[in-house]
């Protein structure tokens, strides 16, 4: 599939459920979000079937979402029916880490990663100040069972101005013992409520240097193609360390991807308001070719970037989404 700016897609993130048994502050509000309804969620034969059409048009990586996957029941019943279709080179997850650990072994034998692990902090207390749960030992186990199997790791650490700025350097110091990536994201606006800040405190430029502060020797590698985060090492440590810049959206030139969301809306950009929605499509009966045609008009149409597509969003609404309802 190639989109009107000659991007290649060949990627789908696929958010399993808009629920989650935390409640990250910028993510969602105090008292959660209005959950939709398990009926006008799609069924995981509906996933399936999606994802079979979508790697007929050449989508060879699908990363799972949340919410939280591993609160749908029968999750795991779904990644082993995912795993088996011919034709997918890749399947990552991103996981909160809370009910992960006990499930590490059938990962590994799925061949599922790499595994996104969200953990914005290192200390017991914060992390219970930030999602609003006292759920740090199950993640800080899930990471133990994911090194102990060899599992490709990335914590991704959203990094927010008063709340876990100290815990930049802590986090790149992992690195030094642990294979695993670390990765910095900039805050975004999909916490359900809309914008925080009028100024982002934190930016991928800000967030080198005070790295480099601490490490003057932080050295800039090669970006794979697509990637979404720019990428550094300190020489001598096991790890790496990416920056995502994912508010500034620096990356959207080479844009691979597709989201849908756990209604079944494809999203042809994050900052996009949803295109059309595929479950009501199936529903109503359509078959796959005609499914693979609506996908391909959608691509057809993309923005080139996520200013654009924030600039067209519905009625020019701004973003007041949770990222739980979207899939990150
Ligand atoms: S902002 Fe939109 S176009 Fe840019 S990288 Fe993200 S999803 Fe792609």
């Amino acid at each position: 599939m190639i989109d009107n700016h000659g991007r290649t897609v060949n990627y789908v993130r696929l958010a399993i459920t808009d629920r989650c048994n935390l409640r990250c502050f910028y993510c969602m509000p105090e008292a959660g979000i209005a959950f939709a309804e398990r009926s006008l969620l799609l069924t995981y034969e509906e996933m399936e079937r999606l994802v079979r059409v979508l790697v007929g048009l050449g989508v060879d990586k699908v990363r799972l979402t949340g919410g939280e996957p591993f609160v749908r029941r029968d999750f795991m019943p779904f990644l082993e029916r995912l795993a088996a279709i011919e034709g997918i080179r890749k399947i990552g997850l991103t996981t909160n880490g809370t009910l992960t650990a006990p499930h590490v072994p059938d990962l590994k034998r799925l061949g599922i990663g790499p595994v996104n692990l969200s953990l914005d902090t290192l200390h017991p207390r914060r992390f219970f100040e930030i999602t609003r749960r006292d759920e740090f030992t199950h993640v800080w186990s899930t990471l133990e069972a994911l090194m102990e199997h060899g599992m490709e790791v990335k914590i991704n650490m959203v990094v927010m101005q008063g709340r876990n700025e100290t815990d930049i350097l802590e986090m790149a110091a992992l690195t030094r013992h642990l294979p695993v990536s670390i990765r910095f994201i900039e805050e975004m606006p999909f916490n359900g409520e809309g914008q925080h800040y009028t100024a982002w405190r934190w930016d991928f430029v800000r967030i080198v240097e005070h790295l480099r502060s601490a490490y003057p020797q932080l050295t800039k590698l090669p970006d794979p193609p697509n990637s979404t985060a720019y990428h550094y090492a300190i020489p001598g440590h096991r790890g790496n360390i990416g920056i995502i810049a994912a508010y500034t959206r620096t990356f959207c030139g080479t844009c691979n991807r597709l989201r849908v969301t756990p209604q079944g809306l494809l999203k042809t950009c994050l900052y996009d308001s949803g295109i059309f929605n595929i479950r009501d499509l199936m529903r109503a009966g359509a078959s796959d070719a005609e499914l693979a045609d609506s996908i391909l008009e959608a691509v057809a149409h993309r923005a080139k970037d996520g200013h654009e597509a924030e600039a067209n969003r519905f009625a020019g609404l701004p973003v007041t989404e949770s990222m739980t309802t979207i899939g990150g």
